[in-house]
């Protein structure tokens, strides 16, 4: 038979699924022999069962709790529903994961209109056993019977000021028994019953309450956010009840093992003086610092200091604890790791390894990669923050803060940045023409898209502050204003972005810039040493290949060849090669990109010296380097001296139903042989320049894009190989390079083995390989995703997080197949996973060499390695 209850003395802390993280830890701490008032656990399975049960706590789960019941009047000779002496007891929810937005603790639960009288004779403290009765009321009203805790407030605020008291300790027995009569007659009115009276009713009333605040709404949201199950359940905690507020003696308090902000080694933490529960944090009375209890109480802030001691080196880790003091005697009331900064985190994890608590594979473990995120961005200072104003929210699309005046086309900002100005870009949304104004900006904001819209995606690979789809942002471009609600920012109007929150705020705040401590590189080092895979980087320029060398990448795992030619020198060459009727046409426009592209190589060659490169020949389909608009059309027509009828029909030709599916990739190469001549040409000059200025060896990686059939990379390899060689000549050098091409068309997955036969490695490129797999597109997928969230179609955004079952499974059969074929294949990623830990652990489980992300992300990539690495020994 299921044993739903347990007391706290048959549990320990591995059995947090069964007992929740709370239930748990007051197992462990009464097993270790800590003052733990006795109680006992009503189970997770026992609210699963609650609601197989329509909602209804089954029969021999509520015997069950009456028999531990029992038990604990026995333990501790105090009756539940005494009239002399009665036994209380506190009713404290407790999941498995700590989870803001389940129900609130109840205290004293056990009073009624009898057993106050007895309470108030057995501790000879009239006042106090009143206090605990409308302590009482109030939190079972509000909790249990969900009457707005307000008008509970309104009754206690009134009887303070009739009888002039600034503090609740000042009021007296006679107050506190009218503030009841009031409370019960609310109740009254508010349930239309009295204030339950039976103890027993009381507290299965209660239990019930926890487990339905499983599946309140707040709590709903937040196990969405955190990706925490629906399945888990809560357990219930019953405990007696000990006594902060008897009196100048006893108290309660919180407090840190160490600094949670800083990780400094010292308690840190709160307490009150005859107070109960939340008044700590309720804010009610000023606390005290944790350290000036030991003016206070000396013998008990010495007994704390040794127990919160024992408890950090007994769970390894820094602890956050609740404690009472009931007339100068210490007990503990709940124990767990604490949460903490980015910053503190690290701090702790390295300190403790010093401190020989911890070993170094554990030290990494304890840090969660994303939130170093925090660390390695721009941020508001914190006096700041607290005056700004907040103007509205969208989704946090790239970390950092960002402040600066807004303008609302990528030329403007151009200009204004040229001035010297700090600029923030504001669009709809923003294209591959904006490309300028996202380099040029402090940071992006958008009125539409989503996590993966193109600003998002840019700016994140940028490093740069974006908040994306912001939904009350009526931005007019053309007016040069946005409004929300009925204000309005013009152009050089200053606004602040926070890329970690969403928030927008009026006018400018002060942004202070990263700091890597030197705990935070000693953490870098461990990783390094533990990790399998190798880091690199996407980096289009020579500025990301240096901060993406200085966060530690080892190479560039891809290296974008678009970017390059939407500059503004260039841009026009490129029009003229699409826009060229013949071959020669087509050459000469490529002839002059070629010195241009040349010199982009050449720099990333110089700033990455012997690392690998890899350069991915042009990608993105033609038309994205037309201008789309007529008076753009005509424009560009008189600047490059062809009639507006040719470029119009151009555009249109060029103009594509789906354009992710269309004419792009290697199928340029196939199509236009020029482009990748030129491209090929461009990456061996640049290679061999840089290797004779600086003596060392590169070799080159050229990747194809798009691949799906063998036949393709054939002929382009052919191409570039025969393009390579006659530079070689040329130039009368030699130099070793690589040819091979990106996994993200499915057909390409399949048939690997097919394609090994022409590429020396392969690069998956996920961002296409999930579009086409699933056969949607990213940039539509945003209107349904979060209903697939919802509906628990997707656990995660698959952009975000590599869908390790479909997805994944391709990757899979294409690296066995390639492995297949060519044995010393190599393999890596470059799509937005390669950034994202739990896909990289993915990719440590398959075998590739090397993950590619964006520069901000290498030491996030470097720390998810590692731990993938320890976890999968
Ligand atoms: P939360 O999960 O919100 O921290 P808790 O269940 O820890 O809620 O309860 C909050 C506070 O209530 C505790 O920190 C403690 O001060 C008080 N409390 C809970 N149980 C007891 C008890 N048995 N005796 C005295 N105080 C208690
Ligand atoms: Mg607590
Ligand atoms: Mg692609």
């Amino acid at each position: 038979m299921t044993k739903y209850v347990y007391a706290f003395y048959e549990g320990n802390k591995e059995m947090k699924t069964l007992l929740g993280g709370k239930g748990a830890n007051l197992a462990e701490m009464t097993k270790i022999g800590l003052p733990v008032p006795p109680g006992f656990t009503v189970t997770t399975q026992a609210c699963n069962q609650y609601y197989e049960d329509g909602k209804q706590i089954h029969e021999s789960i509520i015997k069950e709790i009456f028999e531990n019941l029992k038990n604990l009047e026995e333990k501790i000779a105090k009756k539940f529903g005494d009239e002399k002496n009665p036994l209380l007891v506190s009713v404290r929810s407790g999941a498995v994961f700590s989870m803001p937005g389940m129900m609130d603790t109840i205290l004293n639960l056990g009073l009624n209109d009898q057993t106050v009288i007895g309470m108030a004779k057995a501790t000879e403290n009239e006042r106090f056993a009143y206090d605990s009765y409308r302590r009482f009321i109030q939190m079972f009203g509000d909790v249990v019977l969900e009457i707005p805790k307000y008008k509970f407030d309104h009754i206690l605020e009134k009887e303070k000021q009739i009888n002039h008291a600034e503090l609740d300790t000042e009021l007296t027995t006679q107050n506190l028994k009218n503030i009841i009569e009031e409370y019960k007659k609310l109740v009254k009115k508010e349930s239309r019953k009295d204030f339950p009276q039976d103890p027993k009713e009381q507290l299965l009333m209660a239990i019930q309450a926890v487990f339905s605040s499983w599946n309140n709404p707040r709590a709903i949201v937040y196990r969405e956010l955190n990706d925490i199950p629906n399945h888990l359940g809560t357990a219930v905690n019953v405990q007696s009840m000990v006594f902060g507020n008897m009196g100048d003696t006893s108290g309660t308090g919180v407090a840190f093992t160490r600094n949670p902000a800083t990780g400094e080694k010292k308690l840190f933490g709160e307490f009150l003086m005859n107070a109960q529960g939340e008044d700590v944090v309720a804010g009610i009375r000023t606390p005290q610092p944790i350290a000036q209890l030991e003016n206070t109480m000396p013998k008990v802030y010495k007994q704390f200091a040794d127990v919160a001691n024992l408890l950090e080196n007994h769970y390894k880790d820094m602890q956050d604890i609740e404690f009472t003091i009931e007339k100068g005697k210490l007990f503990m009331l709940q124990t767990r790791n604490g949460k903490r900064t980015a910053t503190a985190a690290i701090n702790v994890a390295v300190d403790m390894v010093n401190e020989k608590i911890i070993d170094k594979e554990t030290a990494i473990l304890r840090i969660e990669p994303n939130q170093l995120d925090q660390l390695l961005h721009p941020t508001f200072e914190e006096k700041a923050m607290k005056e700004a104003t907040k103007i509205t929210k969208g989704l946090p699309a790239s970390p950092g803060a960002a402040t600066g005046k807004i303008y609302f086309n990528a030329q403007d900002v151009v200009n204004a940045a040229n001035e010297g100005e700090k600029v923030i870009l504001v669009r709809l949304e923003t294209s591959p023409e904006d490309i300028e104004g996202m380099v040029a900006a402090q940071g992006i904001l958008t009125a539409r898209g989503g996590m993966t819209s193109h600003a998002a995606v840019v700016a994140r690979g940028m490093g740069k502050c974006c908040v994306a789809g912001c939904g009350e942002l009526r931005v007019d471009e053309t007016k040069k204003v946005f409004k929300v609600g009925d204000k309005i920012f013009k152009e050089g109007d200053y606004i602040s972005l926070d890329g970690n929150t969403g928030n927008v705020y009026e006018g400018s705040i002060q942004t202070q810039d990263p700091e890597l401590s030197g705990n935070f590189g000693t953490l870098m080092n461990w990783a390094d040493e533990m990790r399998k895979l190798k880091i690199r980087t996407n980096a289009d320029t020579p500025k990301d290949a240096a901060v993406a060398v200085k966060f530690g990448a080892e190479g560039i795992g891809l290296c974008r060849t678009e970017h390059m030619f939407f500059e503004e020198e260039r841009i026009p060459a490129v029009r003229k090669m699409i826009l060229s009727k013949t071959v020669e046409e087509r050459v000469a426009a490529l002839d002059k990109l070629l010195p241009f592209q040349k010199n982009d190589f050449a720099g990333i060659f110089k700033e990455m010296g012997e690392r690998s490169v890899t350069i991915r020949l042009l990608d993105p389909p033609l038309h994205e380097f037309l201008p789309h608009h007529d008076e753009d059309i005509k424009a560009l027509s008189k600047q490059i001296e062809i009639s507006y009828e040719q470029l119009k029909e151009t555009v249109e030709e060029l103009k594509e139903l789906n354009p992710m599916l269309g004419h792009r990739g290697c199928r340029l190469s196939i199509t236009y042989p020029e482009i990748c001549e030129m491209q090929t040409k461009a990456i061996i000059m640049a290679a061999i320049e840089v290797k004779k200025e600086k003596n060392i060896d590169i070799e080159p990686e050229i990747m194809v894009p798009l691949i799906g059939s063998e036949k393709e990379l054939e002929i382009i390899k052919d191409l570039i190989i025969k393009t390579a060689n006659e530079v070689m000549d040329e130039m009368d050098e030699k130099l070793k390079f690589k040819v091979g091409t990106m996994i993200e068309v499915p057909r390409a997955a399949v048939t690997a083995d097919e394609i090994a036969k022409h590429a020396e490695f392969f690069s998956f490129g996920t961002n296409d390989l999930t579009q086409m797999t699933y056969g949607f597109s990213r940039d539509d997928a945003g209107k349904f995703i979060p209903e697939y969230r919802k509906k628990e179609i997707f656990e995660k955004d698959p952009f975000q997080r590599l869908d390790q079952v479909g997805v994944g499974k391709l990757m899979k059969m294409a690296v066995e197949l390639g492995k297949s074929q060519r044995e010393d294949i190599k393999l890596g990623i470059c799509g937005e996973h390669g950034g994202d830990p739990d896909s990289i652990e993915f990719c440590h489980k398959i075998g590739l060499h090397y993950v590619s992300c964006s520069p901000y992300r290498v030491p996030i990539a470097r720390l998810a390695a590692a731990r993938a690495a320890v976890q999968n020994k």
